[in-house]
């Protein structure tokens, strides 16, 4: 339990998924590279996800139709210039990706072969067989690895970024359960993914529980728009089975939601019926099986079994360890959370408010996916802004100003919180139930008083085992990361995106068409 002497470097990136190697592969010409990861390299959300990358490149499609529905989505807080720069640079870097070695499916004159997903008014999604996240973390982690001038330190949990004078000096972390190591550099990246693990019910892997969110909040930087969380509606629900995702590419091929009595429903919540938007689909499942007192599941019998099983083969081993035939039996299906819109406030180039600290992919807030995100844009949003966020920091080391639609939410609480230890399953079930699909103000003011007895618990126990004991950190990130979200959904009084208060469920723009931010240091006055 001891802490060594200090090691260096150039360049710090906290996170081995899109985002944290498309930003080494821009830095290692430039000095030397340390990217540390908390588990085995290939454990990221990248490499679970399935569905694919969107970039506008297939017959019929424009940057202006990709930004469009990224807009729509986004529900009237995406940030226009930040979502031209993502559809813009896109293309450039998806044929980066497959100059690198990414294999995404062709047809059999070897043309490019584009999915459709929900609230895309085009063709536009590109796809390794329904394993892309797999196979495009293979062609980076090739790549990456193969770089003389970077490092990669795996099974190192980071659980500090180090402060001096305003100015980021490096980063503290816990070495497999018990060593705490500083390691130094003037230059920062966040990579560090989602925040799933956040709630009760999710389908991320057990790395995302939104470190980067917390280690960028106790660093001094600001955090926004944290009350968006997206809730994939079909999740596979089998008592004792992980929440495996089923992707909503089985929608786009034709797959459809049926009840217990096995009728459609989804026209009965909205005209797009099963590609509705997913926090539509998710709300409409929940109500209907509160409805009919059945699950909900999801049928592809009326497909081609073999096209099925060929277009889908890693959903359908997964299915089938699982006792099911995706081609001939009904998938049990219900919501889980997914993807988190918000996270650490960044500009354009991922610099966010400390200087010398950037931040990239799903933990950063670029504003491109504003109250939600569109499908298969998150993989894109790792890969533009992991390359941008690369030349920012060759370059400077400015903190990014603050932008004028951004309102402080209050960070201190009336009163000094008791502390009161929650363990980590009794603050996900909190969330699941308090923060998930359908929120309430008086739901939220008891999660927030309880997570904030429990971050103050979480802390002092920190405090007082010195800060090497890895279960301890992931603690008190987890309660670090609820709490933000809630106190965010508590105070966003109306219904946008992925955010829906059944005791608000209108959209109020006059009011709420704003951004909420929260950090530690003084909080920033309105320009
Ligand atoms: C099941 C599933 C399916 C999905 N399908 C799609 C899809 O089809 N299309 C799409 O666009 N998006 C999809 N997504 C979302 C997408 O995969 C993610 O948003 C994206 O991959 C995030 O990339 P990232 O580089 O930001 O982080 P990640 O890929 O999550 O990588 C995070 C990295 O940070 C490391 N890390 C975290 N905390 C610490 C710490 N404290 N110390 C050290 N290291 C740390 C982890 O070890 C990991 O290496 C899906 C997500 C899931 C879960």
């Amino acid at each position: 339990m001891t802490s060594t002497a200090s090691d260096s470097a150039d360049f710090i990136i906290v996170g081995g998924g899109i985002a944290g190697l498309r930003a080494a592969s821009a830095l290692a010409p430039a000095g030397r590279v340390v990217i540390l990861t908390k588990a085995e390299s290939s454990e990221s959300n990248t490499g679970y996800a399935q569905g694919g990358i969107a970039a506008a490149m297939g017959p019929g499609d424009s940057m202006d139709l990709h930004v469009a529905d990224t807009l729509a989505a986004g529900a009237g807080l995406c940030d226009e210039s930040a979502v031209r720069v993502l559809v813009n640079d896109g293309p450039r870097y998806v044929r980066e990706l497959i100059e690198w070695g990414a294999r995404f499916d062709r047809t059999a004159s070897g043309a490019l072969l584009f999915g459709l997903e929900a609230a895309h008014s085009v063709h536009r999604i590109l796809h390794a067989g329904d394993a892309t996240g797999r196979e495009i973390s293979r062609a980076m982690w090739e790549r990456v690895v193969a770089l003389s001038t970077v490092r990669v330190v795996n099974h190192a949990l980071v659980t500090d970024v180090l402060v001096e004078g305003g100015v980021v000096a490096g980063i503290r972390y816990v070495e497999g359960e018990g060593v705490l190591r500083d390691l130094r550099a003037p230059r920062v990246l966040l990579a560090t993914g989602g925040a799933g693990q956040v709630f009760g019910e999710t389908t991320n892997p057990a790395v995302a529980t939104g470190d980067g969110i917390a280690l960028a909040y106790r660093a001094g930087a600001r955090v926004a728009d944290l009350e968006f969380v997206q809730f994939h509606p079909t999740a596979l629900s089998l008592v004792g089975a992980p929440r495996f995702l089923i992707s909503e590419a089985l929608r786009g091929e034709g797959a459809k939601l049926v009840n217990s009595q096995g009728e459609a429903f989804m026209r009965r919540y909205d005209s797009a019926g099963d590609l509705a938007p997913r926090d539509v689909v998710a709300r409409g499942i929940v109500r209907e099986v509160e409805a009919t007192g059945g699950p909900v599941f999801l049928t592809l019998q009326h497909l081609d079994p073999d096209r099925v099983r060929a277009r889908f083969p890693t959903i359908a081993e997964m299915c089938r360890r699982a006792g099911i035939d995706i081609a001939r039996d009904r998938i049990p299906v219900g919501p889980a959370a997914h993807y988190m819109m918000g996270g650490i406030d960044t500009d354009e180039w991922g610099r966010t408010s400390v200087a010398g600290l950037f931040a990239a992919g799903e933990t950063a807030c670029t504003g491109v996916h504003g109250a939600n995100r569109l499908a298969s844009n998150s993989l894109l949003e790792g890969l533009v802004f992991g390359a941008r966020a690369g030349e920012a920091m060759q370059q400077s080391a400015a903190a990014a100003p603050l932008k004028a639609d951004r309102v402080p939410v209050p960070a201190v609480a009336a009163i000094a919180p008791q502390p009161e230890a929650l363990a980590a399953g009794g603050i996900r079930d909190l969330m699941w139930r308090a923060a998930g699909l359908f929120r309430t103000r008086e739901r939220l003011a008891g999660a927030v008083a309880r997570l904030d007895a429990a971050c103050a618990a979480a802390l002092l126990d920190v405090r007082e085992r010195a800060g090497s004991d890895a279960a301890v950190w992931r603690q008190c990130n987890l309660a670090t990361v609820a709490l933000l979200v809630a106190r965010a959904a508590l105070r966003r009084e109306e219904s946008r995106g992925g955010h829906f208060r059944a005791d608000f469920p209108a959209r109020d723009d006059l009011h709420f068409r704003v951004h909420l931010v929260e950090s530690q240091s003084p909080s920033p006055t309105l320009e």
